[in-house]
Protein backbone atom coordinates (compact mmCIF):
# COMPACT_ATOMS: atom_id res chain seq x y z
CA UNK A 1 0.00 0.00 0.00
CA UNK A 2 2.91 2.29 1.01
CA UNK A 3 4.68 1.94 -2.24
CA UNK A 4 1.67 2.75 -4.58
CA UNK A 5 0.89 5.46 -2.25
CA UNK A 6 4.05 7.17 -3.00
CA UNK A 7 3.75 6.21 -6.90
CA UNK A 8 0.66 7.35 -7.55
CA UNK A 9 1.97 10.85 -5.93
CA UNK A 10 5.10 10.17 -8.39
CA UNK A 11 3.12 9.23 -11.30
CA UNK A 12 0.36 11.47 -11.68
CA UNK A 13 1.63 14.66 -9.93
CA UNK A 14 4.35 17.70 -11.39
CA UNK A 15 7.50 17.22 -9.35
CA UNK A 16 7.55 20.27 -7.03
CA UNK A 17 11.19 21.64 -5.99
CA UNK A 18 11.38 22.21 -2.30
CA UNK A 19 14.12 24.36 -0.57
CA UNK A 20 15.06 22.20 2.65
CA UNK A 21 17.12 24.35 5.13
CA UNK A 22 18.97 22.24 6.83
CA UNK A 23 20.81 19.03 6.70
CA UNK A 24 20.50 17.46 10.11
CA UNK A 25 19.20 14.12 9.93
CA UNK A 26 15.19 15.79 9.83
CA UNK A 27 16.50 17.97 6.57
CA UNK A 28 18.17 14.82 5.14
CA UNK A 29 15.17 12.41 6.30
CA UNK A 30 12.72 15.07 4.37
CA UNK A 31 14.57 15.17 1.41
CA UNK A 32 14.81 11.54 1.20
CA UNK A 33 10.74 11.02 1.41
CA UNK A 34 10.46 13.89 -1.13
CA UNK A 35 12.39 11.99 -3.63
CA UNK A 36 10.80 8.76 -3.21
CA UNK A 37 7.67 11.64 -3.78
CA UNK A 38 8.79 12.44 -7.15
CA UNK A 39 9.87 15.68 -6.03
CA UNK A 40 12.75 17.78 -6.44
CA UNK A 41 14.33 18.90 -3.05
CA UNK A 42 17.49 21.37 -2.89
CA UNK A 43 19.24 20.67 1.04
CA UNK A 44 20.83 24.24 1.96
CA UNK A 45 23.31 23.34 5.07
CA UNK A 46 24.90 26.00 6.66
CA UNK A 47 28.07 23.95 7.49
CA UNK A 48 30.84 22.61 5.39
CA UNK A 49 29.58 19.12 7.06
CA UNK A 50 26.02 17.20 7.17
CA UNK A 51 24.89 15.84 9.85
CA UNK A 52 24.23 18.92 12.50
CA UNK A 53 24.03 17.42 16.22
CA UNK A 54 24.66 14.21 14.59
CA UNK A 55 28.28 15.63 13.00
CA UNK A 56 31.60 14.64 13.27
CA UNK A 57 34.91 15.92 11.25
CA UNK A 58 38.57 14.85 11.69
CA UNK A 59 41.51 15.99 13.85
CA UNK A 60 44.91 16.29 11.86
CA UNK A 61 45.91 13.21 13.25
CA UNK A 62 42.96 11.21 11.44
CA UNK A 63 40.72 10.54 14.36
CA UNK A 64 37.36 11.26 14.40
CA UNK A 65 35.56 14.09 16.68
CA UNK A 66 31.78 13.87 17.32
CA UNK A 67 29.73 15.93 18.25
CA UNK A 68 27.50 13.95 20.43
CA UNK A 69 27.77 9.66 21.70
CA UNK A 70 24.77 8.41 19.96
CA UNK A 71 22.71 5.75 20.85
CA UNK A 72 20.37 4.10 18.67
CA UNK A 73 17.17 2.28 20.24
CA UNK A 74 15.34 -0.61 19.18
CA UNK A 75 12.08 1.58 19.90
CA UNK A 76 13.08 3.57 16.69
CA UNK A 77 10.95 2.33 14.14
CA UNK A 78 11.46 5.38 11.48
CA UNK A 79 14.89 5.18 12.00
CA UNK A 80 15.24 1.54 11.59
CA UNK A 81 13.26 1.77 8.21
CA UNK A 82 15.30 4.21 7.28
CA UNK A 83 18.42 1.92 7.24
CA UNK A 84 16.60 -0.69 5.42
CA UNK A 85 15.60 1.72 2.76
CA UNK A 86 18.62 2.78 2.26
CA UNK A 87 20.50 -0.63 2.64
CA UNK A 88 22.25 0.14 5.46
CA UNK A 89 21.01 -1.81 8.02
CA UNK A 90 24.56 -4.08 8.68
CA UNK A 91 25.83 -0.89 9.52
CA UNK A 92 23.69 -0.82 13.36
CA UNK A 93 25.84 -2.80 15.72
CA UNK A 94 23.40 -4.46 18.03
CA UNK A 95 24.49 -4.94 21.64
CA UNK A 96 23.32 -7.61 24.37
CA UNK A 97 19.93 -6.55 25.37
CA UNK A 98 20.94 -5.09 29.10
CA UNK A 99 20.88 -1.68 30.75
CA UNK A 100 24.18 -1.39 32.34
CA UNK A 101 24.91 1.09 35.55
CA UNK A 102 27.93 2.06 37.23
CA UNK A 103 27.84 1.58 41.18
CA UNK A 104 28.79 4.80 42.47
CA UNK A 105 28.64 3.78 46.50
CA UNK A 106 30.99 0.52 45.37
CA UNK A 107 33.66 2.25 43.06
CA UNK A 108 34.83 0.38 40.43
CA UNK A 109 31.57 -1.90 39.96
CA UNK A 110 28.48 -2.38 37.75
CA UNK A 111 25.06 -3.61 37.87
CA UNK A 112 22.64 -4.40 35.51
CA UNK A 113 18.96 -5.06 33.93
CA UNK A 114 19.12 -8.31 31.83
CA UNK A 115 16.27 -8.56 29.29
CA UNK A 116 15.94 -12.10 29.07
CA UNK A 117 15.95 -13.10 25.14
CA UNK A 118 12.68 -14.43 23.59
CA UNK A 119 10.06 -12.91 26.45
CA UNK A 120 7.78 -11.06 25.32
CA UNK A 121 7.14 -7.26 26.37
CA UNK A 122 6.41 -6.40 28.90
CA UNK A 123 7.32 -9.43 30.65
CA UNK A 124 10.65 -9.39 29.41
CA UNK A 125 11.28 -6.03 31.69
CA UNK A 126 9.44 -7.02 34.34
CA UNK A 127 11.77 -9.94 34.59
CA UNK A 128 14.96 -7.64 33.95
CA UNK A 129 13.67 -5.12 37.15
CA UNK A 130 12.39 -8.01 39.56
CA UNK A 131 15.77 -10.09 38.99
CA UNK A 132 18.28 -7.35 39.71
CA UNK A 133 17.97 -6.19 43.70
CA UNK A 134 21.33 -4.34 43.85
CA UNK A 135 19.75 -1.26 43.00
CA UNK A 136 16.27 -1.09 44.53
CA UNK A 137 14.67 -3.63 46.99
CA UNK A 138 11.16 -5.54 46.37
CA UNK A 139 9.14 -2.91 48.37
CA UNK A 140 10.73 0.44 46.31
CA UNK A 141 9.71 -1.94 42.79
CA UNK A 142 6.12 -2.17 44.61
CA UNK A 143 5.90 1.27 45.16
CA UNK A 144 6.94 1.95 41.53
CA UNK A 145 3.42 0.76 40.27
CA UNK A 146 0.62 3.43 41.27
CA UNK A 147 2.71 5.55 38.61
CA UNK A 148 3.37 3.55 36.24
CA UNK A 149 0.52 1.50 36.57
CA UNK A 150 -1.89 4.25 34.57
CA UNK A 151 1.03 4.48 31.80
CA UNK A 152 0.68 0.69 30.93
CA UNK A 153 -3.49 1.06 30.71
CA UNK A 154 -3.93 3.93 29.33
CA UNK A 155 -0.77 4.90 27.28
CA UNK A 156 0.00 7.91 25.38
CA UNK A 157 -3.00 9.97 26.81
CA UNK A 158 -1.89 9.47 30.05
CA UNK A 159 1.64 10.25 29.40
CA UNK A 160 0.68 13.93 27.68
CA UNK A 161 -1.23 14.76 30.73
CA UNK A 162 1.93 14.13 32.92
CA UNK A 163 3.66 17.04 30.67
CA UNK A 164 3.27 19.86 33.37
CA UNK A 165 4.54 18.00 36.32
CA UNK A 166 8.42 17.71 37.02
CA UNK A 167 9.80 14.37 37.71
CA UNK A 168 10.10 15.31 41.54
CA UNK A 169 6.49 16.44 41.58
CA UNK A 170 4.92 13.49 39.58
CA UNK A 171 7.30 11.46 41.67
CA UNK A 172 5.40 12.76 44.96
CA UNK A 173 2.04 12.91 43.74
CA UNK A 174 2.34 8.84 43.16
CA UNK A 175 4.35 8.35 46.67
CA UNK A 176 7.63 7.03 44.57
CA UNK A 177 10.31 6.75 47.00
CA UNK A 178 12.98 8.40 46.55
CA UNK A 179 15.72 6.12 45.76
CA UNK A 180 13.84 5.25 42.92
CA UNK A 181 14.55 8.99 41.57
CA UNK A 182 18.47 8.63 42.96
CA UNK A 183 18.95 4.76 41.95
CA UNK A 184 17.30 5.20 37.94
CA UNK A 185 15.30 8.80 37.36
CA UNK A 186 18.65 10.90 37.31
CA UNK A 187 20.13 8.67 35.54
CA UNK A 188 17.35 8.54 32.85
CA UNK A 189 17.13 12.07 32.64
CA UNK A 190 20.70 12.82 32.32
CA UNK A 191 20.88 10.49 29.31
CA UNK A 192 17.28 11.88 27.64
CA UNK A 193 17.69 15.28 27.86
CA UNK A 194 20.50 16.17 29.53
CA UNK A 195 18.73 17.33 32.72
CA UNK A 196 18.08 16.75 36.52
CA UNK A 197 14.75 15.58 37.87
CA UNK A 198 14.03 18.68 39.35
CA UNK A 199 13.64 20.36 35.94
CA UNK A 200 12.81 17.62 33.54
CA UNK A 201 8.94 16.78 32.44
CA UNK A 202 7.85 13.41 33.87
CA UNK A 203 6.52 12.64 30.17
CA UNK A 204 10.06 12.44 28.90
CA UNK A 205 10.67 9.55 31.58
CA UNK A 206 7.36 8.08 30.84
CA UNK A 207 7.57 8.19 26.59
CA UNK A 208 10.70 6.24 27.30
CA UNK A 209 9.27 3.72 29.55
CA UNK A 210 6.65 3.24 27.79
CA UNK A 211 8.49 2.47 24.45
CA UNK A 212 10.60 -0.11 26.30
CA UNK A 213 7.47 -1.73 27.86
CA UNK A 214 5.90 -2.47 24.99
CA UNK A 215 8.09 -3.18 22.94
CA UNK A 216 10.50 -6.91 23.38
CA UNK A 217 13.65 -5.10 22.34
CA UNK A 218 12.50 -1.65 22.61
CA UNK A 219 15.09 -0.96 25.19
CA UNK A 220 18.26 -2.73 22.91
CA UNK A 221 20.89 -0.48 21.64
CA UNK A 222 22.64 -0.66 18.88
CA UNK A 223 26.23 2.15 17.62
CA UNK A 224 26.29 3.09 13.81
CA UNK A 225 29.91 1.21 13.06
CA UNK A 226 31.51 4.58 12.30
CA UNK A 227 31.58 8.26 12.07
CA UNK A 228 28.18 9.83 11.02
CA UNK A 229 28.71 11.66 8.45
CA UNK A 230 30.08 8.85 5.96
CA UNK A 231 28.03 6.11 7.74
CA UNK A 232 24.72 7.84 7.60
CA UNK A 233 24.81 11.19 5.86
CA UNK A 234 26.76 10.55 3.15
CA UNK A 235 24.75 7.30 1.88
CA UNK A 236 21.39 9.51 2.44
CA UNK A 237 22.97 12.32 0.28
CA UNK A 238 24.11 9.85 -2.48
CA UNK A 239 20.56 8.50 -1.92
CA UNK A 240 18.78 11.93 -2.75
CA UNK A 241 20.90 13.45 -5.45
CA UNK A 242 21.10 9.81 -7.35
CA UNK A 243 17.53 10.70 -7.74
CA UNK A 244 17.24 14.27 -9.02
CA UNK A 245 17.67 15.81 -6.05
CA UNK A 246 20.26 18.45 -4.30
CA UNK A 247 22.66 19.00 -1.32
CA UNK A 248 24.88 21.87 -1.01
CA UNK A 249 26.70 22.02 2.37
CA UNK A 250 28.18 25.75 3.18
CA UNK A 251 25.39 27.70 2.45
CA UNK A 252 24.06 28.98 5.64
CA UNK A 253 20.12 30.95 4.99
CA UNK A 254 20.22 34.23 5.49
CA UNK A 255 16.49 35.26 5.74
CA UNK A 256 13.89 34.09 4.58
CA UNK A 257 11.89 36.54 2.39
CA UNK A 258 8.09 36.99 2.26
CA UNK A 259 5.60 38.24 0.24
CA UNK A 260 2.00 38.47 -0.03
CA UNK A 261 0.07 36.46 2.79
CA UNK A 262 3.32 36.04 4.38
CA UNK A 263 3.54 32.99 1.57
CA UNK A 264 7.31 32.64 1.12
CA UNK A 265 9.19 33.99 -1.89
CA UNK A 266 12.69 32.88 -1.70
CA UNK A 267 15.56 32.70 0.61
CA UNK A 268 18.75 34.69 0.89
CA UNK A 269 22.43 32.88 0.89
CA UNK A 270 25.27 34.50 0.40
CA UNK A 271 25.58 33.32 -2.70
CA UNK A 272 22.23 34.61 -3.91
CA UNK A 273 18.45 33.99 -3.75
CA UNK A 274 17.25 30.25 -3.71
CA UNK A 275 13.70 29.99 -4.85
CA UNK A 276 11.28 27.02 -4.76
CA UNK A 277 7.60 25.99 -5.17
CA UNK A 278 7.58 25.02 -1.06
CA UNK A 279 10.25 25.37 1.42
CA UNK A 280 10.93 23.50 4.86
CA UNK A 281 12.79 24.43 8.04
CA UNK A 282 14.70 22.01 9.45
CA UNK A 283 16.90 23.89 11.38
CA UNK A 284 16.83 24.11 14.92
CA UNK A 285 14.77 25.88 16.89
CA UNK A 286 16.99 28.61 18.46
CA UNK A 287 18.08 29.51 15.14
CA UNK A 288 14.31 29.05 13.38
CA UNK A 289 13.11 31.55 16.47
CA UNK A 290 16.22 34.27 14.84
CA UNK A 291 15.13 33.71 11.23
CA UNK A 292 11.42 33.88 12.12
CA UNK A 293 10.43 36.87 9.04
CA UNK A 294 8.58 39.60 10.63
CA UNK A 295 5.74 39.24 8.85
CA UNK A 296 4.75 36.06 10.87
CA UNK A 297 5.89 37.44 14.52
CA UNK A 298 2.55 37.97 15.69
CA UNK A 299 1.16 35.09 14.22
CA UNK A 300 0.03 32.44 17.38
CA UNK A 301 1.67 29.59 15.79
CA UNK A 302 5.28 31.08 15.16
CA UNK A 303 4.84 32.97 18.59
CA UNK A 304 4.64 29.59 20.82
CA UNK A 305 8.05 28.44 19.69
CA UNK A 306 9.72 31.38 21.93
CA UNK A 307 8.71 28.83 24.77
CA UNK A 308 11.57 25.97 23.24
CA UNK A 309 14.86 26.46 23.94
CA UNK A 310 17.86 23.97 23.16
CA UNK A 311 19.59 22.67 26.32
CA UNK A 312 23.27 23.03 26.86
CA UNK A 313 25.39 19.70 26.39
CA UNK A 314 29.09 18.96 26.26
CA UNK A 315 30.76 15.64 24.58
CA UNK A 316 34.50 14.46 25.72
CA UNK A 317 36.55 12.30 24.06
CA UNK A 318 39.45 10.46 25.49
CA UNK A 319 41.85 8.58 24.44
CA UNK A 320 43.83 6.52 27.13
CA UNK A 321 47.27 4.77 26.89
CA UNK A 322 45.68 1.24 28.05
CA UNK A 323 42.56 -0.60 28.20
CA UNK A 324 40.40 0.40 30.71
CA UNK A 325 37.62 -2.30 32.06
CA UNK A 326 35.71 -2.71 29.17
CA UNK A 327 31.80 -3.00 28.67
CA UNK A 328 30.67 -3.87 25.20
CA UNK A 329 27.72 -1.17 25.18
CA UNK A 330 26.08 1.60 26.47
CA UNK A 331 26.78 2.71 30.38
CA UNK A 332 24.82 5.10 32.71
CA UNK A 333 27.57 6.46 34.96
CA UNK A 334 25.22 7.85 37.55
CA UNK A 335 27.77 10.21 38.23
CA UNK A 336 27.03 14.29 39.27
CA UNK A 337 28.63 15.58 36.14
CA UNK A 338 28.55 12.69 33.58
CA UNK A 339 25.36 11.10 32.07
CA UNK A 340 26.03 8.17 29.72
CA UNK A 341 29.43 7.31 27.96
CA UNK A 342 30.91 4.45 26.74
CA UNK A 343 34.03 2.68 25.59
CA UNK A 344 33.94 3.42 21.61
CA UNK A 345 37.31 1.00 21.10
CA UNK A 346 34.87 -1.78 21.86
CA UNK A 347 31.58 -0.30 20.95
CA UNK A 348 32.42 0.82 17.50
CA UNK A 349 33.94 -1.10 14.55
CA UNK A 350 35.49 2.38 13.47
CA UNK A 351 37.13 3.19 16.55
CA UNK A 352 38.02 -0.63 17.40
CA UNK A 353 41.31 -0.64 19.37
CA UNK A 354 42.80 -3.89 20.90
CA UNK A 355 44.92 -2.17 22.96
CA UNK A 356 43.97 1.45 24.02
CA UNK A 357 40.21 2.52 25.37
CA UNK A 358 38.53 5.72 24.12
CA UNK A 359 35.88 6.95 25.76
CA UNK A 360 32.91 9.23 24.97
CA UNK A 361 31.42 10.75 27.75
CA UNK A 362 28.30 13.12 27.58
CA UNK A 363 28.54 15.57 29.89
CA UNK A 364 25.07 17.20 31.67
CA UNK A 365 23.87 18.68 32.93
CA UNK A 366 26.47 21.63 31.71
CA UNK A 367 25.48 24.53 33.31
CA UNK A 368 24.24 26.03 36.48
CA UNK A 369 20.68 26.91 35.37
CA UNK A 370 20.11 23.27 34.63
CA UNK A 371 21.27 22.68 38.53
CA UNK A 372 24.83 22.25 38.29
CA UNK A 373 27.21 23.94 40.45
CA UNK A 374 29.24 25.73 37.82
CA UNK A 375 28.36 26.77 34.49
CA UNK A 376 30.03 23.90 32.59
CA UNK A 377 29.54 25.23 29.23
CA UNK A 378 31.74 28.14 29.54
CA UNK A 379 34.64 26.45 31.61
CA UNK A 380 37.60 25.80 30.02
CA UNK A 381 38.46 22.72 27.69
CA UNK A 382 41.35 21.78 30.81
CA UNK A 383 38.74 21.78 34.02
CA UNK A 384 36.46 20.23 31.78
CA UNK A 385 38.69 17.19 31.50
CA UNK A 386 40.30 17.28 35.06
CA UNK A 387 36.25 17.49 36.19
CA UNK A 388 35.48 14.14 34.40
CA UNK A 389 39.06 12.55 35.03
CA UNK A 390 37.55 13.29 39.15
CA UNK A 391 34.71 11.46 38.51
CA UNK A 392 35.88 8.43 36.00
CA UNK A 393 37.93 7.66 39.36
CA UNK A 394 35.12 6.34 40.80
CA UNK A 395 34.69 4.42 37.87
CA UNK A 396 37.16 2.63 37.03
CA UNK A 397 39.63 3.61 40.35
CA UNK A 398 42.18 1.22 39.37
CA UNK A 399 43.04 3.02 36.32
CA UNK A 400 41.86 5.88 36.23
CA UNK A 401 44.21 7.75 39.39
CA UNK A 402 46.87 10.14 39.85
CA UNK A 403 49.73 7.63 40.75
CA UNK A 404 50.34 4.59 38.24
CA UNK A 405 46.85 5.40 36.59
CA UNK A 406 46.43 5.76 32.31
CA UNK A 407 47.65 8.42 30.41
CA UNK A 408 45.56 10.52 28.99
CA UNK A 409 46.98 10.27 25.04
CA UNK A 410 44.59 13.39 23.74
CA UNK A 411 41.01 14.07 24.57
CA UNK A 412 38.73 16.61 22.82
CA UNK A 413 35.93 18.48 24.24
CA UNK A 414 32.69 19.73 21.73
CA UNK A 415 29.77 22.50 23.60
CA UNK A 416 26.90 22.04 21.85
CA UNK A 417 25.07 25.00 23.62
CA UNK A 418 21.88 24.87 22.47
CA UNK A 419 21.10 21.08 21.72
CA UNK A 420 17.83 19.31 21.77
CA UNK A 421 14.89 21.59 22.95
CA UNK A 422 15.24 21.63 26.98
CA UNK A 423 12.15 19.04 28.14
CA UNK A 424 10.86 21.53 31.08
CA UNK A 425 7.41 21.05 32.24
CA UNK A 426 4.59 22.18 29.80
CA UNK A 427 6.94 22.40 26.94
CA UNK A 428 5.30 20.16 24.68
CA UNK A 429 1.67 21.97 23.80
CA UNK A 430 4.45 24.51 22.24
CA UNK A 431 5.85 22.49 19.82
CA UNK A 432 4.21 23.27 16.09
CA UNK A 433 2.83 20.98 13.64
CA UNK A 434 4.85 20.45 10.38
CA UNK A 435 2.20 22.24 8.52
CA UNK A 436 2.26 25.48 9.66
CA UNK A 437 -0.49 28.36 8.55
CA UNK A 438 1.62 29.87 5.82
CA UNK A 439 0.44 27.93 2.78
CA UNK A 440 4.21 27.06 1.48
CA UNK A 441 5.87 27.07 4.63
CA UNK A 442 6.64 23.43 6.13
CA UNK A 443 8.59 22.57 9.39
CA UNK A 444 10.40 19.66 10.33
CA UNK A 445 13.39 19.59 13.07
CA UNK A 446 13.12 17.13 15.99
CA UNK A 447 11.88 19.83 18.31
CA UNK A 448 8.80 19.50 15.97
CA UNK A 449 5.85 17.65 17.15
CA UNK A 450 5.50 14.05 17.11
CA UNK A 451 5.72 11.78 19.58
CA UNK A 452 9.47 11.00 19.95
CA UNK A 453 11.04 13.66 21.80
CA UNK A 454 14.31 15.54 20.20
CA UNK A 455 16.02 12.30 19.67
CA UNK A 456 17.47 11.14 16.00
CA UNK A 457 14.09 9.12 16.02
CA UNK A 458 12.09 12.68 16.18
CA UNK A 459 14.22 14.24 13.93
CA UNK A 460 13.95 11.57 11.01
CA UNK A 461 9.85 11.09 11.63
CA UNK A 462 9.60 15.26 11.93
CA UNK A 463 11.35 15.09 8.29
CA UNK A 464 9.08 12.45 7.31
CA UNK A 465 5.59 14.17 8.19
CA UNK A 466 7.33 17.67 6.57
CA UNK A 467 7.48 15.44 3.58
CA UNK A 468 4.07 14.26 3.97
CA UNK A 469 2.50 17.69 4.17
CA UNK A 470 4.05 19.29 0.85
CA UNK A 471 3.29 16.00 -0.95
CA UNK A 472 -0.03 15.69 0.28
CA UNK A 473 -0.36 19.73 -0.19
CA UNK A 474 0.63 19.10 -4.03
CA UNK A 475 -1.91 17.02 -4.28
CA UNK A 476 -4.73 18.98 -2.20
CA UNK A 477 -3.64 21.74 -4.88
CA UNK A 478 -5.03 19.91 -7.61
CA UNK A 479 -7.58 18.44 -6.79
CA UNK A 480 -6.43 15.08 -5.93
CA UNK A 481 -6.02 12.52 -3.47
CA UNK A 482 -6.14 14.04 0.11
CA UNK A 483 -5.26 11.84 3.15
CA UNK A 484 -2.41 9.05 3.95
CA UNK A 485 1.00 9.17 2.70
CA UNK A 486 4.86 8.39 2.76
CA UNK A 487 4.06 5.69 6.18
CA UNK A 488 5.34 6.61 9.26
CA UNK A 489 5.01 5.44 12.90
CA UNK A 490 4.19 7.08 15.72
CA UNK A 491 3.57 10.46 14.22
CA UNK A 492 1.30 12.79 15.27
CA UNK A 493 2.49 16.23 13.83
CA UNK A 494 1.03 17.65 10.91
CA UNK A 495 -1.84 19.59 12.13
CA UNK A 496 -1.17 19.74 15.52
CA UNK A 497 -0.22 22.46 17.71
CA UNK A 498 -1.55 25.70 19.27
CA UNK A 499 -2.11 28.20 16.47
P1 LIG B 1 20.15 19.30 13.81
O1 LIG B 1 20.96 18.08 13.86
O2 LIG B 1 20.45 20.40 14.78
O3 LIG B 1 20.23 19.87 12.32
C1 LIG B 1 19.92 21.19 11.98
C2 LIG B 1 20.83 21.60 10.84
O4 LIG B 1 20.46 22.92 10.40
C3 LIG B 1 22.30 21.69 11.24
O5 LIG B 1 23.07 20.90 10.38
C4 LIG B 1 22.62 23.17 11.13
O6 LIG B 1 23.96 23.43 10.77
C5 LIG B 1 21.65 23.61 10.05
N1 LIG B 1 21.38 25.06 10.05
C6 LIG B 1 21.21 25.87 11.11
N2 LIG B 1 21.01 27.12 10.71
C7 LIG B 1 21.04 27.12 9.36
C8 LIG B 1 20.88 28.11 8.36
N3 LIG B 1 20.66 29.40 8.67
N4 LIG B 1 20.97 27.75 7.06
C9 LIG B 1 21.20 26.46 6.70
N5 LIG B 1 21.35 25.47 7.63
C10 LIG B 1 21.27 25.80 8.92
N6 LIG B 1 19.58 11.33 19.94
C11 LIG B 1 19.35 10.00 20.01
O7 LIG B 1 18.38 9.52 19.43
N7 LIG B 1 20.19 9.18 20.70
C12 LIG B 1 21.30 9.65 21.35
O8 LIG B 1 22.04 8.88 21.95
C13 LIG B 1 21.56 11.04 21.29
N8 LIG B 1 22.64 11.55 21.93
C14 LIG B 1 22.95 12.88 21.77
C15 LIG B 1 24.11 13.37 22.37
C16 LIG B 1 24.46 14.71 22.21
C17 LIG B 1 25.71 15.24 22.88
C18 LIG B 1 23.63 15.56 21.42
C19 LIG B 1 24.01 17.01 21.22
C20 LIG B 1 22.46 15.08 20.87
C21 LIG B 1 22.09 13.74 21.04
N9 LIG B 1 20.92 13.21 20.47
C22 LIG B 1 20.66 11.87 20.56
C23 LIG B 1 19.93 14.08 19.81
C24 LIG B 1 20.07 14.07 18.29
O9 LIG B 1 21.38 14.34 17.92
C25 LIG B 1 19.16 15.13 17.69
O10 LIG B 1 17.85 14.97 18.20
C26 LIG B 1 19.07 15.08 16.16
O11 LIG B 1 20.32 14.85 15.57
C27 LIG B 1 18.50 16.41 15.67
O12 LIG B 1 18.41 16.42 14.27
P2 LIG B 1 17.78 17.67 13.50
O13 LIG B 1 18.02 17.44 12.06
O14 LIG B 1 16.41 17.90 13.99
O15 LIG B 1 18.61 18.96 14.00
Amino acid sequence: AKSNLISSLKGSKPSKRVVVIGGGLSGLACAKYLVDSGHKPIVLEARRVLGGKVSAWQSPDGSWVETGLHIFFGAYPNMMNLFSELGLHDRLQWKPHRMTFAMPKKPGTFTSFEFPPNVPAPFNMAAAILSNNEMLGLVEKIQMVPGLLPMLLEGQDFIDAQDELSVDEFMSKYGMPESVKEEIFIAMGKALDFMDPDKLSMSVILTAMNRFINEADGSQTAFLDGNQPDRLCAPMREYIEERGGEVRTGVPVREILTGEGGRVEGLSTDGGMVEGDYYVSAMPVDVMKKLLPKTWSEMPFFTQINELEGVPVINIQIWFDRKLPALDGLCFSRSPLLSVYADMSVCCEEYYDEDKSMLELVFAPATKAAGAERNWISESDEDILEATLKELENVFPEDVKDEGGAKVEKYTVVRTPRSVYATTPGRNKFRPSQKTPISNFVLAGDWSSQKFLGSMEGAVLAGKLAAEVVASGVVDEEGGWKEGGIGKEGGRGMEGGVG
